[in-house]
């Protein structure tokens, strides 16, 4: 029996279905939402494991919704936005989204989303993995304190730019950050240029990480958003 409590956002009532009835037929447990109000309630009285937000709500902005629970919470929050909301899918990760579905999606998409943020969800509650200060993953391992990245036990030679890199998108594995967020952390601000470095930095970190550039294993793109991580079973 799946234990996990997702809490469904959806003011569009066939989207909600195929959600539910998903989540139901995959042994999840749920809780429903029509507006942003009920959301912000039904988030802080029940506490789910994961929020699954519609980012077109009627009553309040989505990304709203996000900056209200990140307040109190972490909880992971997967938007579901429209193909015409992209500036808004990018403004909900900025906001502390942790990934996003595009309408229209399968259920496989659905599903294979909630798989990335329960492993996340499995890492985020084992505290002694969120402050050890060794990460590993597949065959990467990061030493933080020594400043070291190491694949398959050979030391990777990053430049500090690819090594600071690698940290943050580890340290938020299973995570899609956009661009400006990278940019922000990296050079502490985001211009175009930033971005354009950006593609290079990450073109040349690849090259060092993944055995093969065209199937990526550990970074993953996400075009006109940003990158992830990918937790490597
Ligand atoms: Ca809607």
């Amino acid at each position: 029996m799946n234990k996990t409590l997702i809490l469904v956002v959806e003011d569009d009532n066939s989207v909600k279905n195929l959600i539910t009835t998903t989540l139901k037929a995959h042994d999840y447990r749920y809780l429903t939402a029509q507006n942003g109000t009920d959301a912000i309630l039904e988030a802080s009285s029940h506490n789910p494991d994961i929020v699954l937000l519609d980012l077109g709500l009627p009553d309040i902005d989505g990304v709203d919704v996000i900056k209200k629970i990140r307040t109190w919470s972490n909880m992971p929050i997967i938007v579901i936005s429209a193909r015409s909301e992209d500036t808004d899918k990018i403004d909900a990760l900025d906001a502390g989204a942790d990934d996003y579905l595009t309408k229209p999606f399968s259920v496989e998409e659905l599903l294979a989303r909630l798989r990335v943020t329960q492993r996340r969800l499995n890492m985020m509650q084992n505290e002694t993995s969120a402050k050890a200060s060794v990460f590993t993953n597949g065959k990467l391992r990061i030493d933080y304190a020594a400043g070291c990245a190491y694949l398959d036990n050979e030391e990777l030679h990053l430049t500090p730019i690819e090594y600071k890199l690698l940290c943050l998108l580890s340290r938020n594995v299973g995570k899609v950050l956009t661009h400006t967020f990278i940019t922000q952390n990296i050079w502490g601000s985001c211009w175009d240029n930033d971005i354009a470095s950006l593609r290079v930095f990450m073109a040349t970190l690849r090259k060092k990480l993944e055995k093969d550039a065209n199937s990526p294993q550990y970074i993953q793109t996400h075009i006109g958003v940003g990158y992830r991580m990918m937790k490597v079973e």
